[in-house]
């Protein structure tokens, strides 16, 4: 599969161009390998994998698709890869200016390219996913629904945000999510009208909506979701808004499919959030892709023109927060196909009152 996204990026480049790859998640896209350092040089015929001694051992039983290079100083090794190179495309999304000063300085005559070319080619290729990327993120999803079965028996007043998201990450770390797919949001009561709170050691109170933000990851796939569940007691104002955000939700997810336009999924739910009097109090855009990375593109945002493909995967996340009150978001990860979305997300829609 590696071999594959190598041969695309090749078409791409013409005899006297190259690409550079150094950001952790592209470089994992194109290697199969984690590691913390190296660089991944496309030719039009040749891919080279510079990687330092700690990792080059296992570098060489598993990178398939590059030759793996044992690297010292890497600004410095590149040159002697690309004889008869005049371009080099890099990552200007991810590269400092430093990198580029310390590429660009040992380069000589090889221009580094500054546009975005590279950035986007990958970005496209990333966000359809395969059949194997997919079956990693169902199984990191079906992590995360586990792990929200679990908790449920255990969110009880007297019990702090923290404790209850660290109860969530030992869960997860125990079911083989390799880490956090993020640094997990539980907040709760009035905390929860932040949509991207920290847990504090605030206790869980009776009457308090409790939101969850969470995922795990598999084999370096990510899981995204969000669940508000009500404490001992809900008030008619708290269950109007959480109606109307299941409600946003769903509209929302019945109308994913490919061919559509990201913002008008956006529309389709602000529309009806803002339609029961909600203007102002869902200041975030409605999803994103979800891959290697947490937040990929294309999003489903008021800006985003990108058509829809099948294979992508996207989140689905509206939300109403009301100031110093609470807040309430229900996110699902979907995936989209020529006829609609299949929504991977398997955890209770409805509110469920503890
Ligand atoms: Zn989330
Ligand atoms: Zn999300």
């Amino acid at each position: 599969m590696t071999c594959k996204r190598i041969a695309e990026i090749q078409k791409h480049l013409t005899a006297d161009s190259a690409a550079l790859i150094v950001s952790g998640a592209n470089r994992f896209y194109v290697t199969g390998f984690h590691s913390s350092a190296g660089s991944v040089i496309v030719t039009k015929e040749k891919a080279y994998f510079l990687i330092d001694f700690r990792y080059v051992e296992k570098a060489k039983s598993v990178v398939k698709s590059c030759d793996v290079i044992l690297s010292g100083r890497q600004e410095n090794e590149i040159l002697s890869l690309l004889e008869g190179v005049k371009y080099l495309y890099v990552e200007t999304d991810s590269m400092s200016i430093a990198e580029m000063g310390r590429y660009q300085a040992v380069l000589g005559d090889i221009e580094l390219l500054k546009d975005d070319k590279l950035d986007r080619l990958l970005e496209q290729m990333r966000a359809v996913k395969t059949e194997q990327e997919l079956s990693l993120i169902r199984r990191a999803q079906k992590i995360t629904d586990e792990t929200f079965t679990y908790i449920l028996d255990r969110i009880e007043p007297g019990r702090s945000e923290i404790d209850v998201m660290l109860d969530m990450e030992f869960y997860m770390r125990k079911l083989g999510s390799e880490g956090v797919s993020f640094d997990f949001i539980v907040v709760s009561g009035k905390n929860s009208s932040l949509p991207h709170g920290v847990p504090s050691d605030k206790l869980i109170e009776v009457g308090d909506f409790v939101t969850m933000d969470f995922g795990a990851v598999v084999e370096g796939y990510r899981s995204d979701m969000t669940r508000t569940v009500a404490v001992g007691a809900v008030t008619e104002e708290q269950r109007k808004v959480y109606d109307t955000v299941l409600a946003a939700q769903s509209a929302a997810i019945a109308a994913v499919k490919a061919g559509k336009v990201c913002k008008d999924i956006d529309k389709v739910a602000r529309d009806l959030i803002y339609g029961a009097g909600y203007e102002g109090c869902f200041g975030h855009g409605l999803g994103h892709s979800v891959g290697i990375e947490i937040h990929e593109n294309p999003n489903f945002n008021m800006r985003c023109e990108t058509i829809l493909r099948p294979g992508t995967v996207m989140t689905v996340e509206p939300g109403i927060y009301l100031e110093n009150k609470f807040g309430v978001r229900i996110e699902d990860m979907v995936y989209v196909t020529e006829d609609g979305c299949i929504n991977i997300t398997e955890s209770e829609h409805g509110l469920i009152v503890l």
